[in-house]
């Protein structure tokens, strides 16, 4: 298994007598872009801001890069944060914001600056206040602010919520560069499934403060199967007779098309027992169903508010 840089155990906070987060247990592997997906007040701020070190957990453990307990607080300094509203100056430009954060961290060098700015889209923007920028853009110079410490891990709470769709495309990039050219691990939460299924490689759903189930890329898109859609010549109760013995659940639609419900992954199996007995298999598809019919289904739909 690969190193897991962040991983909580039964992480739990009570606020008065409410669980905003209850015994969760997440495993962020290095190099991953880990998806935190849950409804508005599901509880993915409270978490995050745990890992952060912005609040304290009422019971559980948190370790980070293999550090626990006394030691987080060191460690933290490999974590880049975005919670809540960016810290920025609204009537500097990006490139002061930056120079102000470098300086901070004795980091400035002019290069420095205009690097991490290209990273996130936001080197030619000049003498624009950054309070007139978009809140996409807003968002990306808080990531480039977050970067100036050189982090290893990237926490982003809902930095897609409220973009226009070329705001979402912007910061979608900006996300895939920090894990692609960076290598950096990035958590990342929103309340859309679809939003992030093109950059996460895993996935944590949270639904009233538990996590409901953790699972890869790859694990989700075999879930999101519905069904395998065959087309053979003549699907006649012979054909059925093929599916039967191997045991897998279908129905046939008309004289052409079979639809298996259960034992999908089973497709090329399928396909040699079919074409072996004399039938001819003209397609063989996997329908997906919505990832976000997929969420619902766990999650029950409505909302956790
Ligand atoms: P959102 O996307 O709306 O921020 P979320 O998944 O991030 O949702 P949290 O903000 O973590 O959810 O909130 C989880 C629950 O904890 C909510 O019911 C919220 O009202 C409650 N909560 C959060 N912070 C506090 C606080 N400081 N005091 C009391 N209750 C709180």
């Amino acid at each position: 298994m690969a190193e897991l840089l962040l991983k909580t155990d039964s992480l739990t906070k009570i606020y008065k007598k409410h669980k905003a987060v209850n015994a969760v247990s997440m495993h962020v592997e290095r190099g991953a872009v880990y998806g935190f997906i849950g409804k508005n007040g599901a509880g993915k701020t409270t978490f995050m801001k745990m890992i952060a070190g912005l609040a304290n957990p009422t019971s559980g453990s948190i370790a980070l890069f293999g550090r626990t307990g006394s030691e987080l607080a060191e460690v933290r300094s490999k974590l880049g944060c975005l919670i809540e509203a960016p810290g920025i100056y609204p009537k500097l430009t990006a490139f002061e914001n930056m120079q102000l954060k470098c300086l901070a961290l004795h980091r400035y060098s002019k290069e420095y600056v205009y690097e991490l700015l290209n990273l996130v889209g936001l080197a030619n923007t000049g003498k624009k206040k950054s309070g007139h920028f978009s809140l996409g853009m807003r968002q990306r110079l808080g990531i480039a602010l977050a970067l100036v410490a050189e982090p290893e891990m990237m926490v982003l709470d809902e930095p897609i919520n409220g973009l226009d769709p070329q705001g979402i495309v912007e910061v979608r990039d900006t996300i895939h560069r920090l894990s692609s050219e960076r290598g950096i691990t990035v958590l990342i939460s929103s309340h859309i499934l679809d939003e992030l299924s093109k950059i996460a490689t895993h996935y944590g759903i949270i639904n009233n403060g538990e996590l409901i189930r953790e699972l890869s890329s790859e694990q989700l898109v075999a879930e999101c199967s519905s069904s395998l859609e065959i087309t053979v010549k003549n699907a006649s109760t012979h054909a059925a007779d093929v599916l039967h013995r191997l045991g897998v659940e279908f129905r046939i639609v008309d004289g052409d098309r079979i639809s298996v419900t259960q034992g999908i992954e089973r497709s090329a199996e399928i396909n040699t027992a079919l074409v072996q007995n004399g039938f001819a298999v003209s397609e063989l598809t996997v329908h997906k169903a919505a990832l976000e019919d997929y969420y619902l289904s766990l999650t029950g739909g409505g909302s956790n508010a």
